[in-house]
């Protein structure tokens, strides 16, 4: 470490305080890497600031010397944007010490909790006074309330309640220079000129630094019934998601679709069994409301499927421990995934009326590139997202793979990344795929917000203009 570095560093300690800023290898190394190792970094060092002010003097003494910050919550993130690049110079900013729930208003539905608050803690506190925050992922027990607003994470319940964005009602943020904007208002309504939050929202940590949020709650729902169904093709999957619509109406909470071949490798590798007949795909429902009368909607929306000739097999669950175990199908699929060997993940969203065209153009096109590949496919048919992802060899070509996926999105009027963002890992796609107009659009936001690309450099956008080497 250079004398001005170890200055530097030295400067960071005196804000966030000497052992809140890691530079050994072993400290800093869980940070460094992914979840899933699939992307890794070595950052400079790892600043742990505890409150708004020291972000916002952390940022200030990375502006002041033009160094490159790499915000990080829970690490949970899917495409590698909470991992620094490998030039030894950029700072990795942990939100994990800012945990604290600083207001929870049961009767306004609203909470306020620090970046570094853990969704599951947040829900559980929310769940104690009777309501819901209702964003659902397999990682709430990591996540952070940073990480959901940087990433718009969605989840299984977003069919009802919507994205993050849905949830967001203030914000605190840091911007480029250290200064602090405090849009912490419990409103719901709030006209007053540029709804400047919805900037940061989804922006990944590369317009700055999420501080703290307001977020909605909703009523936790005291009943809810889950039924497994098995269907033999996508358009009977559809075909039945427009039927529970009309049968169980706004407490449908969750319409899943898990491929045949998914569900194969989660008995395969979790040890689990599905309790109902294949077919080419299952189906997860689930209805929740504060009132009675689901478990008879739900029954009848089976027999309706039946006598439709829609469902192939289906069972509702009698208990609560019913209900985890057909959930636990669901939630075993990317651990499974990663146990059967090489993957390659794809986040796509389509038109719902696209859907089947969609699922036999990219089937064909994925076999035009690699014969052997075989689909993993399973995601939030009611969301029109689908995590299509493949099994593959260690020969096949990845990037010829990833563009027949994208393009067969694309065609069909879709995106390449529904929900997990584009972090590191899908900066070319974008690239590649986005309208010259809408790329424009997005550095013109970037140059205003953060002339000096400090915010995370090479996420969302590619480092330079052209996506070359920075
Ligand atoms: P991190 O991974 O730490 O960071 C994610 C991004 O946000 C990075 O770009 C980072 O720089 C930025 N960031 C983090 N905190 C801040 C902050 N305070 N200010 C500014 N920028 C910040 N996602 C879904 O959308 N739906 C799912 O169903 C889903 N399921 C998942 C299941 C599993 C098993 C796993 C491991 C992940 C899943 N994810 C899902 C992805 C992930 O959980 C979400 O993206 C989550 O929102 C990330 O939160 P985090 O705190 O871990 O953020």
């Amino acid at each position: 470490m250079t004398a001005e570095t170890q200055a530097f560093v030295e400067e960071l300690r005196s804000i966030c305080g000497a052992a809140a800023v890691l530079t050994d290898f072993g400290d800093v190394e869980p940070y460094a890497a992914d979840w899933k190792r699939s992307f890794s970094g070595n950052p400079l060092c790892v600043a742990r600031p505890a409150s708004t002010a020291e972000v916002s003097q952390v940022v200030a003494a990375c502006h002041r010397r033009a160094v490159a910050i790499v915000p990080q919550g829970g690490n949970t993130g899917l495409a590698g944007g909470a991992t620094p690049d490998d030039s030894g110079v950029q700072v990795l900013l942990s939100l994990g010490r800012m945990q604290q729930i600083r207001s929870l208003d049961a009767v306004g539905m609203t909470v306020e909790a620090e970046a570094g608050a853990i969704l599951q803690a947040v829900k559980q506190e929310a769940a104690a006074r009777g309501r819901m925050l209702p964003v659902s992922l397999a990682a709430e027990g990591s996540a952070t309330i940073g990480g959901i607003v940087a990433t718009n994470a969605g989840g299984v319940n977003v069919l009802r309640y919507g994205m993050t964005r849905a949830l967001v009602l203030g914000l605190e943020v840091v911007l480029a220079d250290g200064t602090v904007v405090d849009g912490l208002r419990h409103l719901r309504k709030d006209n007053a000129g540029y709804d400047w939050k919805q900037l940061f929202i989804g922006s990944e940590g590369t317009l700055g630094i999420v501080t703290a949020a307001v977020l909605r709650l909703v009523p936790q729902p005291r009943h809810s019934v889950t039924a497994l169904l098995s269907v033999a093709d996508v358009e009977a999957a559809i075909a039945l998601y427009a039927r529970a619509q009309t049968e169980i109406g706004e407490t449908l909470s969750a319409f899943e679709l898990i491929s045949a071949e998914s569900v194969a490798l989660v008995e395969k590798h979790a040890g689990l069994k599905s309790p109902i007949a294949a077919g080419e795909w299952f189906l997860l429902v689930e209805a929740a409301s504060s009132l009675t009368g689901l478990d008879e909607a739900m029954e009848s929306l089976l027999a309706a499927a039946f006598e439709d000739g829609l469902a192939l097999d289906g069972v509702v669950a009698a208990s609560q421990q019913q209900a985890q175990s057909l959930w636990a199908l669901r939630e075993h699929v990317s651990e499974a995934e990663i146990r059967e060997g090489r993957g390659l993940k794809h986040d796509i969203s389509v038109p719902l009326a696209a859907m089947p065209a969609f699922l036999a153009d990219a089937g064909s096109a994925v076999a035009a590139v690699a014969l052997g590949a075989r689909l993993n496919v399973f995601g939030h048919l009611g969301d029109g997202n689908l995590h299509y992802n493949l099994l593959i060899g260690a020969d096949d070509d990845a990037s010829a793979l990833n563009w027949a996926v994208h393009d067969s999105a694309v065609r069909h009027g879709g995106s390449i990344s529904a929900e997990h963002g584009l972090g590191q890992y899908r900066v070319g796609e974008w690239l590649r795929t986005k309208p010259a107009a809408e790329r424009a659009l997005a550095r013109a936001v970037k140059q205003a917000l953060d002339p000096g690309n400090l915010f995370n450099p090479g996420k969302v956008l590619p480092k330079t203009p052209e996506g070359g080497a920075a």
